[in-house]
């Protein structure tokens, strides 16, 4: 071609012209643009596959999270031939190439990856499978957040050191998206979460109760609600100190989560406090529970404090009440009216 004129694009190969080169880098701009904004994790995972594919075309893609504590990593999503067995898979870190790359935080491209003597085969998928493979570690904030793999498959397959390059590059926007979403998740369960008994907190009761009064009001259903208040306590921080009251209120908490059922909403609506949902569920069900808790406390050792006494006071909706303030003053009532009658009992 004569000199100024460019190339048909035929003629240029792949991600070797500074034109594609360039292309590449914008769209991988772009690309840390969506990823970023994306919240939901399972949308999050489809679009980073879909992205890095325009990027660098692979035949598979598995990308992974870490889990710390047992050191190993829990695949989040495969496109693969395979995916089930790799969904089933715990490759621990230092195992396996992506382990090994995990351990050492070194991505690797590694063309004839089967042939590598650290490969680890998938249990249930065929060993010797040619193919080559680039694996990335996602590190955001100094912390190993997992990995992500494409593979190209044949005797071959292979990736070039410039789609190895902008892997990694996107692998940086990966790893702080997947971080990203982590944080949410966590800060959204802190937000609905007494810290010291890790039960459901006074916010997420009054979620919790208008929802399901909601619920049960379409459905001609009914709903109980405890509301329970520990006798005397001051006299265990005045006699023990506030620190054994601590551990006596993350104490009652195991005794409540022990006695109720799973489809029960236990929790804490402020120091000695707790409120208690049971949808579907009418008083006499609360009674029965009320009887099981006030066991419970009674028989639970609670050392070095002595033994506990609850007042519980119950109301059922939408018959004592059609919205949650209405139903909760019910129940309220309910416990002062079990302390004014001597306390350890339920009303
Ligand atoms: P009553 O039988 O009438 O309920 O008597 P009570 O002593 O339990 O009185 P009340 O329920 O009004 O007292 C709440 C006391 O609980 C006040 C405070 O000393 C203690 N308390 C409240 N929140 C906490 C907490 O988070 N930790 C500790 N250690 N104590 C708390
Ligand atoms: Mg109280
Ligand atoms: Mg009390």
């Amino acid at each position: 071609a004569p000199e100024g004129a460019p190339a048909p694009a035929s003629a240029r190969p792949t991600l070797t012209s500074v034109d594609t080169l360039v292309d590449s880098y914008r769209r991988l701009a772009d690309v840390f643009h969506d990823v970023l904004s994306e919240h939901r994790l399972d949308a999050l995972l489809d679009r980073i596959a879909d992205a890095l594919g325009e990027l660098v075309p692979f035949d598979a893609f598995t990308i992974y999270q870490a889990d710390e504590a047992r050191r190993c990593l829990i695949p989040l999503m495969a496109r693969d031939q395979w995916a089930e067995e790799i969904m089933r898979d715990r490759p621990p870190f230092g195992e396996g190439i992506t382990g090994w790359a995990v351990e050492h935080r070194e991505p690797q491209l590694i063309n004839h990856a089967h042939l590598d003597p650290r490969v680890q085969v998938v249990p249930g998928t065929p060993p010797d499978e040619p193919e080559a493979l680039i694996t990335i570690p996602l590190v955001a904030r100094d912390a190993i957040k997992g990995a992500l793999n494409i593979y190209r498959l044949g005797d071959d397959a292979c990736f070039t050191e410039e789609e190895f390059e902008l892997a990694q590059r996107f692998g940086d926007a990966a790893a702080l998206a997947l971080d990203n979403a982590q944080i949410r998740a966590t800060l959204e369960l802190q937000a609905q979460t007494d810290s010291l008994t890790g039960l459901y907190n006074h916010r997420y009761f009054h979620e919790r109760l208008r929802a399901e009064l909601t619920r049960t009001t379409r459905s001609h259903d009914t709903i109980a609600v405890l509301m329970l208040d520990i006798d005397d306590f001051k006299r265990v921080n005045d006699v023990h100190g506030h620190g054994t009251g601590d551990q006596v209120l993350a104490g009652l908490a195991d005794v409540l989560r022990g006695s109720v059922r799973s489809s029960d909403v236990v929790c804490r609506l402020g120091g000695e406090e707790f409120g208690i949902i049971m949808a579907s569920c009418d008083a006499g069900d609360a009674v029965g529970l009320a009887r099981r808790l006030l066991e419970g406390a009674e028989s639970h050792d609670f050392a070095p404090a002595d033994t506990l006494t609850l007042s519980i006071g119950i109301a059922q909706g939408p018959e004592h009440g059609t919205n949650p303030r209405e139903l909760v003053a019910c129940a309220e009532a309910a416990m002062m009216a079990a302390k004014a009658r001597g306390k350890n009992q339920a009303v």
